[in-house]
């Protein structure tokens, strides 16, 4: 339909991927981007060290959806009208590929984020989308053939159509013209943060890393393998931050205190580890010189030493008992969690718009007509590595296609 008026809320990621899709697909329609503070696209420009990690390498919808802890059922359906392959392809159709790492993560050929902000800032311009900043959106209110009325700090309109995508904020004020609208929001909480230590000595050995533990957390159902690094503070590695994002809710009903468990065989018991020490326990090595399961010398010693086994005994000589414990320590080393440090300030908000009042074949409210949502406003979030927005991409895409 042609003449129609769309504001978007809010010109982040999502925003502009909403405001060009929209006037690429509605030609003749008029676009007003509302943005609430003097800077565009911030999150994009910091992102991914300055890089910008702008989707990943995962082609299928059924992988692509276990990357996030909240959503994952929603954005199958969402995932299957713009997937990775489109967000590559509409990237290469506007001048800028994407390269892959070799951990999946997707980047801009150019290493710069700045060339996906000039990139939307050069569609922007192209469609005429007329971008107000300084401008925060107050209330939302339905008025007469379903249009919306949108009062900001400066100035009201009426337009037929709405998309929200005014991000993830940690307080509940920020939601409040929202919430008018009737949507309720899901509980505020953290998502992708490392494990603080207090006082383990096992932060001395900070820059060493495991590339196949299990880490989980007591009296909860989470558990991830994968690369786990100690740091200065704790534990970090993309197993600890996949544990913080699933396992947000609990950590938050835990305070941050929990018992956080380590398996560093990976997934093996204690019987299949006991297993692999047989073929050892013929041999007169010293125990320090033959690290199992690709753990780092150093650490090693220090499992042995909580084993209570000297590094210098040679494998012949340990006892039962010695290897039921090291066994034990191998598979369930205990850490006392106190507290917890944001990831490279690189951080989500899990919780947001309630799922269940959004329709997500057109990512249209189910509370007020011609109301939109996409982006990190809904209660959906992602691990590291791209996810987010790719979350971003395709929920605005089906918003713009849908208005
Ligand atoms: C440091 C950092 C690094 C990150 N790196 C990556 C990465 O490499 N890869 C990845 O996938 N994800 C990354 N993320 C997450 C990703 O940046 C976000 O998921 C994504 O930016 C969300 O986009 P959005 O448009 O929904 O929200 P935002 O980018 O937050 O944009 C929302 C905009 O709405 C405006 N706004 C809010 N309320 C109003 C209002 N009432 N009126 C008008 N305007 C309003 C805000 O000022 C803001 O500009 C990173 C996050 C951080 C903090």
């Amino acid at each position: 339909m042609t003449n129609k008026h769309i504001i978007i809320i809010g010109g982040g990621a999502a925003g502009f991927f909403a405001a060009i899709n929209a006037a690429e697909l509605h030609p003749g329609s008029k676009i007003t981007i509302l943005e609430k503070s003097n800077k565009l696209l911030s999150k994009v420009r910091i992102s991914g060290g300055g890089r910008c990690n702008v989707t990943n390498h995962c082609f299928e919808v059924n992988e692509l959806v276990k990357n996030y802890p909240r959503g994952s059922k929603e954005l199958k359906q969402v995932f299957s009208r713009f997937n990775v392959s489109d967000t590559i392809a509409w990237f290469k159709k506007r001048g800028v590929d994407l390269k892959t790492e070799p951990d999946n993560r997707m980047f801009p050929e150019s290493n710069s984020s700045e060339t996906i902000i000039d990139c939307f800032m050069y569609e922007a311009k192209k469609y005429g989308i007329d971008i107000k900043m300084q401008e925060e959106v107050l209330e939302l209110k339905s008025v007469t053939n379903n249009q919306i009325q949108v009062t900001t700090d400066k100035n009201k309109y009426v337009v037929d159509s709405v998309i929200c995508s005014s991000g993830g904020h940690n307080q509940k004020k920020n939601y409040s013209f929202i919430q008018k609208t009737g949507h309720n929001i899901s509980e505020l909480i953290p998502s992708l943060f490392t494990i603080n230590l207090p006082g383990n000595n096992i932060k001395e050995l900070m820059g060493l890393s495991v590339q196949n533990a299990t880490v989980r957390v007591e009296k909860t159902k989470h558990q991830y393998t994968g690369p786990v690094l100690i740091t200065h503070w704790g534990l970090s590695g993309p197993a600890v931050l996949k544990l913080s994002a699933f396992a947000a809710k609990d950590f938050f009903d835990l305070d941050y205190n929990a018992n956080i468990l380590i398996n560093w065989s990976g997934e093996l018991n204690e019987e299949e580890v006991k297993k692999v020490f047989e073929e050892f326990l013929q041999t007169k090595t010293q125990m320090v010189n033959s690290p199992l399961f690709g753990i780092p010398k150093r650490l090693w010693e220090f499992l042995l030493e909580k084993a209570e086994i000297s590094p210098q005994k040679p494998w012949i000589e340990l006892g039962k008992k010695q290897q039921n414990k090291l066994a034990q320590v191998l598979t369930n080393d205990v850490y006392n969690m106190k507290g917890k440090t944001t990831f490279k300030e690189e951080f989500v908000t899990s919780g947001g718009v309630n799922l269940k009042e959004i329709d997500f074949k057109t990512m249209q409210s189910k509370i007020m007509p011609n109301l939109y949502f996409c982006g990190e406003v809904l209660d959906i979030d992602g691990i590291t590595g791209g996810f987010n927005f790719q979350n971003a991409w395709s929920t605005a895409f089906v918003a713009a296609s849908s208005v």
